[in-house]
């Protein structure tokens, strides 16, 4: 039997571990992948130390891509060897969101028994992964699938936060980006792809500010210094933050958007790090959208392939071998990884 190491989540509180499984069998509508690449996001960490409130062990990685290795039966349209992204949200696949290709707000999705691979059911932190529908694969064509995996969660969260909010990007709109890291390294560049907007950067972390002026941010401010709400005020004027993206989604992140977008703005908190929006009259001021988005959908994900193979957005992507799992989402935990960590099986 050929087997392959897997990155897997025992349980709440314990460090991931590397496993030794036999290569799956696809069975009847599935399909085997063979991973290139998968990326490590900070859900992982969250995940790794809270669950997902289901029980079970299950190999992670929900952002991935690779080659197709095997198709089950009564699967046609794919040859093996084609570069794929997968679509992570993995949800029942017929209800009205699902028809849609909106899976990531499947309304099925408290009954089924997994979020998607890396997720409850086993993903790609591993040599090979089974796809349960090939309604889930996105072509690649010429791009490097181990490069390009982040395109499935880095990208395509920020890209429908970003879409979701395009009619208030106008060329005189102020759009603030909290959290430059995996998702808002992309986001950066999604909102220089698509909206005039100038865009203001905020990070605790001084590389990650410099390393948003180089992606076209208009202006940088440490969200970690007090006087971070007035330096915004200083930049947007009386009119305030148009749209603020919250790839954080702390305490402190969600109260700087609350207190500097302006009316008739919006705040989309992306990050899960538990924070709690208030609301009293006028705070946020009147007009403001307050939306939580989740991941995006699967055309979404086409038009951000569409984006990457154009040239106007690339994740920027440090590499480690899968065995060095455990020191990755260290790595990212403390702070130290540039861009996005991919694993390479
Ligand atoms: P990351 O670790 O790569 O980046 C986080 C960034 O936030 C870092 O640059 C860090 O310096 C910065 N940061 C931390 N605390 C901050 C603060 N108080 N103020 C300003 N910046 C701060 O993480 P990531 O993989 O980009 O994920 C970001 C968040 O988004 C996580 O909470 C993750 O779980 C969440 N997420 C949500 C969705 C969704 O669909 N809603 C999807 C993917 C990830
Ligand atoms: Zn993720
Ligand atoms: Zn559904």
């Amino acid at each position: 039997m050929k087997t392959m190491k897997a990155v897997q989540f025992i349980e709440a509180g314990r460090p991931p571990e590397i496993v030794d499984l036999p290569v799956p069998a696809p069975g009847p509508g599935e399909v085997l992948i063979r991973v290139a690449g998968a990326g490590v996001c900070h859900s992982d960490l969250h995940v790794l130390d809270h669950g997902i409130g289901r029980p079970g062990q299950f190999t992670l990685g929900h952002e991935n891509a690779g080659w197709i290795a095997a198709l089950g039966e009564g699967v046609s349209g794919w040859k093996e060897g084609d570069p794929v992204a997968v679509y992570g949200p993995w949800g029942c696949g017929t209800c009205h969101s699902c028809s849609t290709s909106a899976e990531n707000y499947c309304e099925r999705h408290a009954s089924i028994p997994s979020m998607g691979g890396g997720l409850g059911s086993d993903g790609g932190m591993a040599g090979y992964m089974i796809v349960p529908s090939a309604r889930l694969l996105v072509p690649l064509g010429d791009l490097d699938p181990a490069k390009t995996a982040p395109l499935s969660d880095a990208a395509l969260t920020p890209y429908h936060a970003i879409k979701a909010a395009l009619p208030l990007m106008t060329p005189d709109a102020t759009v603030l980006v909290l959290g430059i890291g995996g998702l808002g390294h992309m986001a950066l560049q999604i909102l220089r792809a698509l909206t005039p907007a100038r865009v203001i950067a905020g990070d605790i972390d001084a590389a990650r500010l410099e390393h948003a002026r180089e992606l076209g941010a208009t202006y940088t401010v440490n969200t970690g210094e007090k006087t971070a709400a007035e330096e915004i005020r200083d930049i947007t004027g009386p009119r305030g933050v148009t749209v603020a993206l919250d790839f954080v989604g702390a305490q402190p992140t969600i109260d700087l958007s609350a207190s500097v977008v302006g009316r008739n703005s919006r705040i989309a908190v992306v990050g899960l790090a538990g924070g709690v929006l208030h609301y009293a009259a006028n705070n946020p001021p009147y007009g403001t959208q307050v939306s939580v988005p989740y991941w995006g959908s699967r055309t979404e994900l086409m038009e951000v392939i569409a984006l990457a193979q154009t040239g106007k957005i690339a994740a920027q992507v440090e590499t480690f071998p899968l065995e060095q799992a455990v020191n990755v989402y260290e790595r990212l935990r403390e702070g130290k990884i540039h861009g996005r960590a991919v694993l390479i099986p």
